[in-house]
C-alpha cells in the first residue's frame, strides 16, 4: 500500500487513508462510462489489511478529534462548503461520468449535497443536552451528547456525491471518525470529495475511504472497532446489514429500496401533475429512491393522464448526460439495462397494456446503457411490475375509483418509502397526508425528498433501524446521551 500523488483525472481509484491517497494491492475491476461504454477508471477492491488500516486510522484519530471543540469541528464544514463550491464543475462532471445522470441532474444533486454540509456546520446547537436544576435538594440533573467512536457508511451508486454526505458530515461534526465504503460503481467522486474535506482542514484519519463489495462490507460489519453503521441501498442488502451489524452490537440505520406511488385525483391540474410525475419517474433514468414508479389514477382522469404522460415521454431527449439538451441519461450498467428490459417483458406477460416501449427508442442502438421511457397502463397492484422495485425508467399506471382505494394500493406495498398526491383540494391532501403509509409524503410534489434539516427514510421494507438519516435523528444516531446527576456539598 504505497502513497500516491494527488491530482484530478484519476485513472486508478485510490484508497484514502490517514489523509492521503494510497494505491491498493487488491483485485482490480474496470469501470465503464454508462453513456459511452468507454473505460472510466480501474477500481481496486480493498484487501482485509487495507480495510483494517482504514479503521485503525479512524480509531487513532478519534481521541484528538472528539476532544476538538465542537465549534472548531463545525468550522471545518464551513470551509468544506466553500471548497466544494470552488470545485463544483469538476465534481458535477465526475458524477455524470461515473453515474450517467445529466449534468443538470448532477448539479441538482450537488446542491442537495451542499445542504447536508450546511446542516452539519450547524451541529453545535443540535448537540445541546437538557438540564433540570435541583432535581433533588442541592442536586442538579443534566444530559450531554457524546460521539460514539469510529462510524462506517456504505452507499449506493445512484447519488455518488450526495448520499455519502447524508452520513459523514454530521457524524464527523458530532466528533466521530469515519470509514466510507462507496458504491463500487461510482468510487471516484467519493475519494475526491474526501480529499477536498482534508483540504478544508480535516485532520488525517478522521475520514477514510475503502472500496469493494460484499467481502469489504462484511469486514466492516465484523470489525470490533466500528461502533455504528449507516447504509443506503437495496432492501435485501439493507436487511442483511441491519441484522449482521446489530448482531455484532453495532448501532445501525439501513435505508432500503422503494416502490413509490403518485396518486392523481380527478380534480388535479392535469398538465402540471403529468409534468411533475414525468420528471419524478424518468428523472435520473428512474434510478432514484423517491422516484414515482406507480401512478394511481383516480376516477375519470386516467385516460387524459395516460395520453399526456405519453406525449411528454415522447418529447424526452435520451442520450449522453454530458451533452447539452439531454433530458435523460443512461442507466448504470448493461446488467441493469437488461434487468429493466426483463421487467418490460414481465409486464407484457402479465397482461398490462404497453403504452410506450422505451426499448424501441433510437438511443438503445448506441454503445451506452440506454433505455427510453416506458409506460404501462391497466396495471393491477398484484403484477410484478407494480410490486417490485425496477429502479429504471418504467412507469406503471394503476386505475382506481377512490382515494381510499389508492391508499389501499400504497398500504399493500412491501415498501413504504415515499408517496405523493396531486389535487386542488386541501381537505383531500390533508386526509392523504394523515393516512398514507410511507415515511415521506408529497403534496403536488413528485419527489418528496426532504431537505437535510428533516430526517430522511421510509417505512416497512424501505427502512431497517430506528433513527433515520439527516435531521435531528442523525445527531441522535451519531451520539450517545449521558445523564449526569451532580451534588456539590457545601464542605
Ligand atoms: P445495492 O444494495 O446493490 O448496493 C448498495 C451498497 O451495498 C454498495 O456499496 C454495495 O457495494 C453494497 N452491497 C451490494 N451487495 C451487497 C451484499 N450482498 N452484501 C453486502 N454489501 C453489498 O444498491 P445499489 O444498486 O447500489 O443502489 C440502488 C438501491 O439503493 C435501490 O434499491 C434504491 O432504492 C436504494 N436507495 C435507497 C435510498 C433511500 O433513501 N432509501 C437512497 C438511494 C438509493
Amino acid at each position: 500500500m504505497a502513497t500516491v500523488a494527488t491530482g484530478a483525472g484519476i485513472e486508478d481509484v485510490p484508497l484514502f487513508i490517514n489523509g492521503v491517497r494510497r494505491v491498493s494491492s487488491g483485485a482490480t475491476e474496470q469501470l465503464l462510462n454508462p453513456a459511452t461504454g468507454a473505460p472510466n477508471a480501474v477500481l481496486y477492491h480493498s484487501t482485509s489489511d487495507e480495510i483494517d488500516a482504514a479503521v485503525q486510522a479512524a480509531y487513532g484519530a478519534f481521541p484528538a478529534w472528539s476532544a476538538t471543540p465542537v465549534l472548531q469541528r463545525c468550522r471545518v464544514f464551513f470551509h468544506f462548503h466553500a471548497v466544494l463550491e470552488k470545485h463544483a464543475d469538476e465534481l458535477i462532471r465526475m458524477v455524470t461520468e461515473e453515474n450517467g445522470k445529466t449534468l443538470e441532474e448532477a448539479k441538482g444533486s450537488f446542491a442537495r449535497g451542499l445542504e447536508c454540509v450546511e446542516f452539519a456546520a450547524g451541529a453545535t446547537s443540535l448537540m445541546m443536552g437538557d438540564t433540570v436544576e435541583n432535581v433533588g435538594t442541592g442536586v442538579d440533573g443534566y444530559s450531554i451528547r457524546q460521539p460514539l467512536g469510529v462510524c462506517a457508511g456504505i452507499t449506493p451508486f445512484n447519488f455518488p456525491f450526495m448520499v455519502p454526505l447524508w452520513m459523514y458530515p454530521m457524524a464527523i461534526a458530532c466528533g466521530n471518525t469515519f470509514v466510507l465504503k462507496p458504491s463500487e460503481r461510482v468510487p471516484r467522486t467519493a475519494v475526491r470529495t474526501a480529499e477536498l474535506l482534508h483540504e478544508a482542514g480535516l485532520p488525517p484519519g478522521v475520514l477514510n475511504v475503502v472500496h469493494g463489495t460484499k467481502s469489504v462490507v462484511d469486514a466492516i460489519l465484523n470489525h470490533p472497532k466500528i461502533r455504528a453503521v449507516s447504509f443506503v441501498g437495496s432492501s435485501v442488502v439493507a436487511k442483511y446489514i441491519y441484522s449482521t451489524a446489530a448482531a455484532n452490537g453495532k448501532r445501525v440505520q439501513a435505508l432500503g429500496g422503494a416502490k413509490n406511488h403518485s396518486v392523481v385525483m380527478p380534480d388535479a391540474d392535469l398538465k402540471n401533475a403529468a409534468q411533475v410525475v414525468m420528471a419524478s419517474s424518468f428523472g435520473c433514468a428512474g434510478e432514484r429512491c423517491v422516484a414515482t414508479s406507480v401512478v394511481v389514477a383516480v376516477g375519470d382522469i386516467a385516460d387524459n393522464l395516460v395520453a399526456e404522460l405519453k406525449t411528454l415521454a415522447d418529447e424526452m431527449k435520451v442520450g449522453d448526460g454530458s451533452e447539452k439538451g439531454t433530458v435523460m441519461g443512461p442507466v448504470i450498467t448493461t446488467d441493469a439495462s437488461k434487468r429493466i428490459a426483463g421487467y418490460i417483458e414481465k409486464g407484457l406477460d402479465e397482461g398490462a397494456r404497453l403504452v410506450r416501449d422505451g426499448r424501441k427508442d433510437s438511443c438503445t442502438k448506441s454503445e451506452g446503457n440506454f433505455l427510453g421511457p416506458t409506460i404501462f397502463d391497466n396495471v393491477s397492484p398484484q403484477m410484478k411490475i407494480a410490486r417490485e422495485e425496477i429502479f429504471g425508467p418504467v412507469l406503471s399506471v394503476v386505475r382506481v375509483n377512490s382515494m381510499e382505494e389508492a391508499l389501499h394500493v400504497i398500504q399493500g406495498s412491501q415498501y413504504g418509502n415515499a408517496s405523493s398526491i396531486f389535487t386542488r383540494s386541501g381537505k383531500t391532501a390533508r386526509e392523504f397526508v394523515a393516512k398514507a403509509q410511507t415515511g415521506m409524503v408529497g403534496v403536488n410534489v413528485g419527489v418528496p425528498a426532504p431537505t437535510a434539516i428533516f430526517p430522511f427514510a421510509g417505512w416497512r421494507g424501505s427502512f431497517f433501524g430506528d433513527l433515520h438519516a439527516l435531521g435531528k435523528d442523525s445527531v441522535q444516531f451519531y451520539t450517545e446521551s449521558k445523564v449526569v446527576t451532580a451534588r456539590w456539598p457545601e464542605n
